[in-house]
């Protein structure tokens, strides 16, 4: 069936090449650093969870990011991408690298008064997490092995506002993408984003963001 208008299919640069990664799905792991698991007042040690955000969440390359509305506390969280170029379900985590095209740095921007609130009533996070520009994400780079440690950071306007190293993820790649694949079939052009450390905070319009992790560049983000 010919649709009646056709849809932007978001795309992510990828180092190296001139064609862009299509997006399929945006999923998000929850609480996987246990010093920002604590500083949100949780233990440190509990099966993976997931929430989505919607493909036209993505900002590819970062840039401008409009202060979304009905927040007074957009907060930044700073995080590994997984980019998925091989589907499959029930990974074992021992074949799940083999699945993984890319990596990249996101943003999970975050409306944190609405998921408090949110939480506090049982209700869904979407409004919280899902909104548009809610998930800037700078170039995938082509990885064949994974990197086990690496720097993570960001900036806001010049001063340090979150570091940590990926080793310090209480679930690896392989281990998030086996985790994820027993509960959703995963395709080519899912994303995934690993969580954020601790050190998460409040931004303001006219902020600047520079994050970065350790062998795959940095995403530059202004809020505006
Ligand atoms: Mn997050």
């Amino acid at each position: 069936m010919r649709p009646l208008f056709e849809l932007p299919l978001p795309c992510v640069p990828v180092v190296g090449g001139d064609r862009g990664f299509p997006v399929r799905r945006l999923w998000c792991v929850g609480r996987n650093y246990a010093e920002h698991a604590r500083e949100m007042g949780f233990s440190d040690r509990e099966a993976p969870f997931f929430f989505a955000k919607p493909a036209d969440a993505v900002v590819p390359g970062g840039g401008a990011v409009a202060y979304p509305p009905r927040t007074a506390n957009l907060h930044h969280e700073i995080e590994l991408v997984i980019a998925v170029g091989r589907g499959g379900r029930d990974l074992a985590a021992d074949q799940a690298a083999a699945h993984v095209f890319g990596l990249a740095v996101g943003l999970d921007l975050t409306r944190r008064d609405l998921q408090m609130a949110f939480k506090g009533k049982g209700q869904p996070w979407e409004m919280a997490k899902a909104f548009d520009q809610s998930a800037p994400i700078g170039p995938i780079h082509p990885v064949g092995a994974l990197p086990e440690r690496a720097g993570i950071w960001l900036q806001v306007n010049g001063a340090e506002r979150q570091r940590s190293d990926i080793a310090r993820m209480i679930w690896s790649v392989p281990e998030i993408l086996a985790h994820l694949s027993a509960y959703v079939e995963l395709a080519p052009g899912d994303l995934v984003f690993t969580g954020t450390p601790e050190g998460v905070g409040p931004l303001e319009r006219g902020d600047r963001l520079l994050g970065g992790i350790d062998g795959l560049g940095e995403l530059a983000v202004e809020i505006v």
